[in-house]
């Protein structure tokens, strides 16, 4: 279950409850203590220490600890952002099959702490966990994006940095982001979690705009490798929340782990997720093998509980990481491929971040780039 600090424990209606995250301290920018992400999240941590730092950089815990660390993770930075917040997703620069998403950044880091998570490398020198101030300047950006491509129909996800819901009982993001997305007839709103963080989604209407979709294990990964997260069950639930309430849903298999009984853990998994939800309200499900760059595997093996996610033959592939080798891959996304199948066989499903040479043997084809998003949004448009 996700940390919770007694001090924040229920004072009020709105204040977390002892399944959801609340740092040990805030600490605000100066100048940002007034934004309105600010002052909803102080008013949701009544009991919880507030520092005004006059340089963001003094909040940050040292360069170089852990983002797995518990400083890193334990206080919460609100800072206005001061760059681009919408990117393309890193998988196409990297000779691997892309599915032409965008990014929007809106915090950084991650109360959870999953052995695998490669913000562990990608944030070592920037660890600090924030949220960032100036949503509107975020939302007017990607705004733009959508006005000057009216023709094109966008997936836009806000899970790649941060959890997009693990804070939402302190920030109420999901207020901004789903009312703007409900009225953009041109995207499609990704929220990806691993939390069961749903009660503000249920306020809303999404318009059919919007996809919240959970990483998802098997059984044994989610208890070993994912700590803090909410159990798989939990999360099954939520989906089935969500859904009912006029969501689309998705579920990302990711990462896939070749361990000790996988097949088994990985039928389980897949049973138990979709006999709870309406596989045709399922936008789409994507499965994606264990990568780790030579940075994350040592960050890896630097964490203070051991995990056997390292200790297996790991082969480089063209971007760099390393994964087991391509034909446990293949035979891996062909098994997850007919049990899924066997469910719905009308689910979108796709790969993330493998070559084209991968989906030839898995799907039998070689999508080109943007046939990829094209198909998944297709269903959707
Ligand atoms: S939920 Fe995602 S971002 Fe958070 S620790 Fe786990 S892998 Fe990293």
């Amino acid at each position: 279950m996700p940390n919770a600090t007694p001090a924040a424990d229920a004072h009020f209606n709105g204040t977390p409850n002892r399944t959801q995250w609340a740092p040990d301290a805030l600490w605000i920018e100066a100048g940002e203590d007034e934004s309105a992400l600010a002052r909803r999240v102080r008013q949701r941590l009544p009991g919880v220490p507030v520092h005004i730092a006059e340089h963001t950089r003094l909040a940050e815990p040292p360069a170089g600890d852990a983002v797995g660390s518990v400083a890193g993770k334990r206080r919460l930075l609100l800072q206005r952002h001061r760059g681009s917040f919408l990117h393309h997703c890193p998988a196409g620069t990297t000779g691997m099959v892309c599915c032409n998403y965008l990014v929007l950044n809106f915090g950084s880091n991650c109360p959870f702490d999953c052995s695998y998570c490669f913000l562990q490398d990608y944030l070592s020198n920037n660890p600090a966990l924030k949220m960032f101030t100036n949503v509107a300047d975020g939302l007017t950006e990607i705004d733009a994006v959508l006005r000057a491509h009216s023709e094109r129909t966008f997936r836009v996800g806000t899970g790649e940095l941060i959890d997009s819901l693990a804070l939402d009982h302190l920030t109420d993001l999901s207020g901004e982001l789903v009312p703007f997305f409900a009225t953009r007839s041109n995207a499609l709103l990704e929220l990806k979690t691993k939390s069961a963080q749903i009660d503000n989604l249920l306020r809303l209407d999404p318009q059919d705009r919007v996809v919240v979709s959970w990483s998802v294990n098997a059984p044994g990964i989610v208890e070993r490798e994912e700590a803090d997260t909410a159990p798989l069950a939990a999360r099954v639930a939520a989906a089935a929340a969500v859904q009912a309430a006029g969501y689309k849903i998705g579920f990302h298999f990711d990462p896939l782990i070749a361990h000790d009984g996988w097949e088994e853990g990985y039928r389980v998994a897949i049973e138990s997720i979709f006999r709870a939800v309406d596989t045709r309200r399922v936008a789409w499900v994507s499965l994606g093998s264990l990568r780790l760059t030579p940075r994350l595997k040592a960050a890896i093996k630097r964490r203070p509980q051991p995990t056997a996610l390292v200790h297996g033959e790991l082969l480089p592939g063209a971007d760099g990481k390393e994964r087991v080798w391509r034909g446990l891959r293949v035979k891996m996304y062909r098994r997850m491929l007919q049990w899924l199948r066997e469910v719905d066989d009308q689910m979108p499903l796709y790969i993330c971040m493998e070559p084209a040479g991968v989906w030839e043997r898995v799907f039998g084809e070689r999508p080109a780039d943007r046939e990829v998003a094209d198909r998944l949004v297709a269903a959707h448009a």
